[in-house]
């Protein structure tokens, strides 16, 4: 169906609005989009910043709008886990099926390439204007130096707030009656480091894998850049025996990596200046409803849904919510009454869904990683789900490889859990994992008899 043109606004230039911005544009409306910060194609970051797994889903929204192969060009493509655990030589597991790959993106790369391709669209930015206040029912927001100082006032059809977890969108939204928010701060923090290129701007590592030093409460995690270098990203509690509180110096931190991560000893001098350099950030999940008022303001992205990282689907969901949108759209026409209505409906339980996977996959990671049982449990769904592709589809791939919905891949995932529980309970598991029995166990747990 075809759209009457509006008047847009898209609060923020983040991954998330600046694709927004390119698929408004495509439906023909007048897009603005704002943003606090200055334009972060004139700011210098020498390719530092989060690398991110695009998955399935953020490339199925790419390619709607014909951006897939243009972004292709900046990414990395990833197969496999390069897994360097302690006391054993680095090995791999492949993500998926033969061919089946996530893509290693800078996040701040990226950022400036979309904003460049949703100029070309037509899309006007306006940077370091910050929103302070918005009008919701008559869609107006005001920009201005501070809190304080005179604001501007810009009056638009309607506002998508893409301005990421700490939305000031969504602040407005929250201070009407029966709206739902609560956010949750986990007790890990972030720090990005850098390993460098060789010198002859080849990568150290291999270059085709993520990187993992799984260490029960701590990792450190690599994924490779176009130059040469991989962006590291090292997961510590904030507070504790091995902690981001308990490495005050240089000594402290060359003694962490010497001790934890031997083989990169190597990286120690850059590692170490990292550390110090780069801040130590925080991780929330934050869920809210709902995401719309009337047909004139939409949360998108991580201002409706912030997740941690641990599943590497963070913008993957953003690029979803909008792909969802424009089919909505597409069905809808101009009745955006109904297309929000619809978007919040259907999006919502996948956010929550991926929330609560992601959130998982943090405990996991931080609690069961050197549980032999847990490890053994994994050993088994995987030998299963080798030899039976069609019966058995583990959740990860439910969630990275596939188009399907978040929640069901979370609801299978549970169903796939009960039964690994009841074979785990088997009689000399440990020494029959690998049999007929097991496999036919779990056949008949799955035809629910
Ligand atoms: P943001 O990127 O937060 O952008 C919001 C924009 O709004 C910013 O430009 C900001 O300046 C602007 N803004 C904010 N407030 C205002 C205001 N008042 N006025 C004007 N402008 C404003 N996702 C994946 O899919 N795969 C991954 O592997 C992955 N890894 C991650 C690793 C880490 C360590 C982290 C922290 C996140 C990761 N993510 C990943 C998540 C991903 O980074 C986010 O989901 C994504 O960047 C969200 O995009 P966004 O545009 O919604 O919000």
């Amino acid at each position: 169906m075809v759209q009457t043109s509006k008047n847009m606004a898209i609060i923020g230039s983040g991954l998330v609005g600046s694709l927004l911005a390119i698929y408004l544009k495509k439906q023909g409306h007048s897009v603005t989009v704002f943003d606090r910060r200055p334009d972060i194609r004139t700011v210098e970051f020498s390719g530092r910043s989060i690398n991110l797994a695009m998955s399935n889903r953020g490339w199925r929204a790419l390619r709607q709008v014909g951006l897939e192969e243009t972004i292709k060009q900046i990414a990395i493509p990833m197969d496999k886990r390069a897994m360097h655990v302690v006391d054993k030589p680095m090995y791999f597991q492949p993500y998926g099926k033969e061919g089946e790959a996530i893509w290693s993106i800078s996040r701040g790369i990226l950022n400036r390439k979309m904003i460049d391709l949703a100029e070309k669209a037509g899309a006007t930015f306006r940077f370091e204007e910050k929103v302070w206040d918005v009008n919701l029912p008559e869609a107006k927001i005001y920009t201005g130096e501070s809190e304080k100082s005179e604001w501007k006032e810009y009056g638009f059809d309607m506002i998508f707030g893409c301005d990421g977890a700490f939305s000031r969108v969504r602040h407005k939204m929250q201070r009407r009656s029966r709206f739902d928010y609560s956010q949750h701060f986990i007790d890990v923090g972030y720090k990005e480091l850098t390993i460098p290129p060789n010198e002859d701007g080849s990568h150290k590592l291999d270059k085709n894998s993520f990187h993992i030093w799984p260490r029960g409460k701590f990792m450190l995690i690599a994924l490779p850049n176009l130059d040469g270098s991989f962006t590291c990203t090292l997961f510590l509690p904030f507070e504790g025996e091995v902690s981001f509180e308990n490495i005050n110096t240089e000594k402290d931190a060359k003694q962490f990596f010497k001790t934890y991560f031997p083989n990169v000893r190597k990286e120690i001098e850059n590692l170490t200046s990292d550390f110090f350099k780069n801040p130590t950030s925080a991780m929330v999940t934050m869920k809210c409803y709902p995401w719309t008022y009337w047909n004139k303001v939409a949360l998108v992205g991580d201002s409706a849904h912030a997740i941690v990282p641990f599943y590497g689907q963070g913008m993957n969901a953003g690029f979803e919510d909008i792909f969802v949108l424009n089919e909505l759209i597409g069905k809808y026409g101009d009745n955006w009454d109904t297309i929000f209505e619809k978007y919040q409906e259907q999006r919502k339980p996948n956010a929550d869904a991926i929330a609560e996977l992601s959130y998982r996959n943090f405990m996991e990671m931080s609690s069961k990683t050197a549980d032999p049982k847990f490890l053994l449990q994994k050993k088994i769904e995987k030998r299963f789900a080798e030899k039976h592709p069609d019966k058995w589809i583990p959740v990860y791939s439910r969630v990275t490889f596939s188009d399907r919905p978040y929640s069901e891949a979370l609801e299978i995932g549970d169903r796939q859990e009960a039964i690994m529980k009841k074979i785990m309970e088997l009689p000399d598991i440990e020494g029959e994992w690998d049999s007929e029995f097991v496999s036919q166990s779990i056949l008949t747990l799955l035809s629910g008899n």
